[in-house]
């Protein structure tokens, strides 16, 4: 059998695996067990910020595991207040917690914004269309596309969903019910569609106006990526709680609330909790990747990187106008929507041994590690100008 089919054979059918095994990484880039190399411009969905096997992530890691693995959270742990107080300076955000997934750090915030919200008489929970906040059942409640939700009802009640990026409706749906307004400032696997001015300026004009949390889902923009701490730090807003996952653990699972004064108080011992959250290993490959993040310039890396990564697909739309409709993105969060189907631009990458992704059908996505360097951006320019010839020859 190969691995395929005894992939096939044993799992529920959830993902559709690509025919690509890999032995080790290093930096930017992943071989295969045949040696091949593959330059990675998607990082495991946002994951690998500092590159495969990064020294400083592996040696925490080891080190780490070395001592314990897991003592529990009825115990204090040096690594986890490490990571914590690395947070809260770079942050500003007083409080943490820590979960072990994006989606389940996503669930404890809605935990956050129903218990404010229930001794203000507040039970709405508003988020916004097209919007990607995990597949738990409270996630799945506060998102619109069939394709996550068809089949899983009953959802939580007093959630609603407003059209992204319409400030009318926005303005429309909030009132004094209002306990949460629910935002990824730039979406993700919605397409790598960033808020818009308007929109954002209606959103800070509501939060000066009525009493309600501003959640921010950092999960895939937090960290750097988009060239600052926060996707939402380019837009003048301040939410209340923030959600954060993908890069902090270095590639172990690890999630993490952050939350704002207005919200120290809400969680009280015994309210909330996890056995495995803030795991200490992670949290040790943690202070790893926030410190190179924050203290090392990988952000101002991300900035610049992300600029001639986006003017190299600006000049690729302007070479297939009639295939390329529109180039977006903050930082290193950067998509190319095209007028068809992108798998098989992405197929055309992977034979040129570039790894990206398709997001929303027709987004190609690229999430690079924040460690890529210019001569990565040019491979990666020059082998989609090469694909996209591929695809569409009459071009
Ligand atoms: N929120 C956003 C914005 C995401 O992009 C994702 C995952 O892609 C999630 C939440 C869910 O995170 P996880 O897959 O770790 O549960």
């Amino acid at each position: 059998m190969t691995l395929r089919e005894r992939d096939e054979a044993v799992f529920f059918h959830t993902y559709a695996r690509l025919p690509l095994e890999f032995d080790r990484g290093s930096g930017m880039h992943l071989w295969t067990r045949g040696g091949e190399p593959y330059l990675d411009m998607f990082s495991g969905v946002a994951v690998n910020a500092l590159g495969h096997a990064h020294p400083e992530v592996v040696r925490a890691i080891a080190r780490q595991a070395e001592r314990f693995i897991h003592v529990s959270n009825y115990y204090l742990q040096e690594s986890q207040i490490a990571l914590a107080e690395l947070l809260v300076k770079h942050s500003g955000y007083p409080r943490v917690f820590f979960a072990n997934t994006g989606t389940e750090s996503f669930e404890g915030a809605l935990k956050i914004a129903r218990k404010w919200g229930s001794v203000r008489g507040k039970r709405q929970l508003l988020a916004m269309s097209n919007a990607f906040h995990g597949r738990t059942m409270g996630a799945l409640s506060l998102m619109d596309r069939p394709k996550y939700r068809e089949g899983f009802g009953p959802f939580l009640a007093n959630c609603e969903v407003v059209e992204f990026n319409n400030p009318a409706a926005l303005t429309g749906a909030v009132s004094s019910d209002t306990a949460a307004v629910i935002v990824e400032f730039i979406q993700g696997e919605g397409g790598i569609r960033p808020v818009s001015a308007d929109f954002a300026a209606t959103l800070r004009h509501l939060q000066q106006h009525n009493d309600f949390l501003i959640i921010a889902d950092e999960v895939q923009s937090g960290l750097g990526r988009t060239g600052k701490f926060f996707a939402f730090d380019h837009f003048g807003i301040r939410p209340d709680v923030v959600v954060l996952a993908k890069p902090i653990g270095g590639g172990l699972p690890l999630g993490a609330i952050l939350g704002s004064d207005r919200v120290a108080d809400v969680l009280q011992p015994g309210t909330h909790g996890t056995t495995f959250g803030g795991n200490p290993v992670a949290c040790a490959a943690g202070v790893a990747v926030v410190t190179a993040i924050a203290e090392r310039g990988l952000m101002n890396n991300a900035r610049d990187m992300g600029i001639l990564l986006r003017d190299g697909l600006a000049s690729l739309q302007s070479a297939f106008p009639a295939h390329v409709r529109e180039v977006r993105g903050l930082g290193l969060m950067a998509g190319m929507e095209l007028a068809s189907e992108g798998e098989p631009v992405v197929e055309a990458m992977r034979k040129r041994r570039i790894l990206i992704n398709c997001t929303d059908r027709t987004v190609l996505r690229f999430l690079p590690p924040l460690i890529v360097q210019k001569e990565h951006i040019q491979e990666t320019v020059a082998a989609l100008r090469d694909s996209l010839k591929d695809v569409f020859p009459a071009a």
